[in-house]
């Protein structure tokens, strides 16, 4: 025990994806220091488009919403107990405002509409109803409203990428789109190829001028040229620009299935960024005990198998995901949250998580399962009164937040940990 580090804090957030990420982000902005605690989470396979509200009510494709904040409207009223009734819009707009120009600072550029969502393409070939576009896969989201002629290229080996695939799906109303299939440069002799290796690959000069010799012979008329998200996971704004220079138009990504560069550079800039700002960092390590001590404090037991680390906070931000996180965990009986032991909202039994028809419009009611919050982000214990003072939740790991129908997962996260932060403030003065 005496071997063990004791780090203070005002806050240690729990969990490290986009929900615990930006909570960190928000409270060090505000002058509060930070340990974020927290290992793999959806951040690591997410397309990196951020969506506000894409569909509402979800199930039907009619319900897509073109002005996301008019359907926030409609959401709070039909749903109340959503995330998105516990903040006024002034804060959800404020959230984003301070993520994308952190994001921007950290080289990751994104796009969007003030007010309007905008149709992304996805590796399926179906077009996405989102909000926030990484710069490098916004050309694409013109061309396709613009139908302008276009080559799709997918790798040899890549797998689950296929540019025929998305142009099938697209060539209807987008006559001018072709397609072709090229190896990566030096990936001849391979079977399979991983997006990870060729962004980095593309780091070098040398391979950014091997695939524009690639790519050339292909371009035939194309006046843009779309390609899976491997466009370098750092640096990737100048390796853009530099391919778009050597072969001569305009380039954009489609994102690819998990594991997703594009995924990877949020979650690389947010952690570059925020150990700049001097947070403690702990990543690859679990919180494996949290006690409240009687004077106020939270004593947290970090580490990968034993306790390596102790953080004492005032105040603690949970923000650790659901099933894939591992914030939630479900065995046969029941949904348990895994730190705190939390109550968690869920079917009264397991018979009923799911519908019969995997792709009922109604959708799952497990989906809905998480833990209950007040309108200070507080989780409920089970006298449905906050169940510490300063313990705060956002993120995935809320209820009534069936977010991949509804298409709000980065919002969510973005807009909880925003109102997570602010209450923690209010609370703590
Ligand atoms: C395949 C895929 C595609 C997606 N695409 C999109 C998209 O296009 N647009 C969009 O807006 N959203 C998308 N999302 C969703 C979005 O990424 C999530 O909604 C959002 O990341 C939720 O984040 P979260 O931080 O709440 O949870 P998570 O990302 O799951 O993070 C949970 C964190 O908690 C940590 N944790 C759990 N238990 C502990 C513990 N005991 N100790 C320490 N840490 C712990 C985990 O290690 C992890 O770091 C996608 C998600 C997936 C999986």
């Amino acid at each position: 025990m005496s071997n063990r580090e004791i780090v203070k804090a005002d806050v240690c957030i729990i969990g490290t994806g986009l929900a615990g990420l930006a909570a960190t982000l928000f409270a060090v902005n505000r002058g509060l220091s930070c340990v974020a605690v927290g290992q793999v989470g959806e951040i690591n396979f997410a397309t990196g488009f951020l969506d506000l509200l894409g569909v509402h009510p979800a199930g039907k494709k009619e319900n897509a919403w073109t002005d996301p904040w008019e359907g926030i409207d409609i959401l709070v009223r039909d749903i109340p107990k959503h995330p998105y009734a516990r903040m006024p819009k002034a804060d959800i707009r404020a959230a984003f405002e301070e993520i994308l120009n952190f994001l921007e600072d950290g080289g990751l550029l994104y796009v969007r509409r003030m007010n309007q969502n905008s149709a992304a393409l996805t590796s399926l070939g179906t077009r996405k109803p989102t909000y926030c576009v990484p710069r490098t896969m916004w050309n694409g989201v013109v061309a396709l409203e613009k139908k302008t002629a276009c080559v799709l290229i997918d790798f040899r080996g890549l797998k689950g990428f296929s540019a025929r695939q998305i142009a099938a799906a697209l060539q209807p109303d987008w006559p001018d789109l072709r397609t072709a299939r090229v190896s990566f440069p030096d990936t001849d002799h391979l079977n399979e190829v991983f997006t990870e290796h060729m962004a980095g690959a593309l780091i070098l000069p040398q391979n950014r001028r091997k695939l524009a010799q690639t790519l050339k012979p292909h371009i035939k008329g194309a006046q843009i040229v779309g390609l899976p998200a491997t466009l370098g996971l750092y640096r990737t704004e100048e390796v853009v620009a530099d391919l778009e220079e050597m072969i001569g138009v305009p380039l954009f990504e489609i994102p690819t299935i998990p594991p997703s560069i594009s995924g990877l550079r949020l979650k690389e800039v947010f952690e570059r960024g925020l150990r700049a700002k001097g947070v403690h960092y702990l990543s690859q390590n679990r919180v494996l005990e949290v006690q409240h001590q009687t004077d106020n404090y939270f004593e947290t037991r970090i580490g990968r198998t034993t306790a390596e680390q102790i953080v004492r906070s005032r105040g603690i931000i949970l923000a650790s995901g659901r099933f894939i996180g591992g914030g939630l965990h479900a065995d046969r009986q029941r949904i348990r949250e895994t730190v705190f032991d939390l109550p968690v909202y869920q079917p009264g039994d397991r018979s009923a998580w799911h519908r019969r028809n995997f792709l009922d419009t109604r959708g799952h009611l497990v989906n809905q399962a998480g833990v209950e919050i007040d309108d200070s982000f507080r989780p409920l214990n089970s006298s449905r009164q906050p169940a510490f003072k300063m313990l705060f939740a956002a993120g995935s790991l809320l209820a009534h937040n069936d977010w991949k129908r509804l298409k709000c997962g980065a919002g969510v996260a973005i807009s909880s940990a925003f109102g997570a932060v602010k209450s923690f403030i209010r609370i703590d003065r």
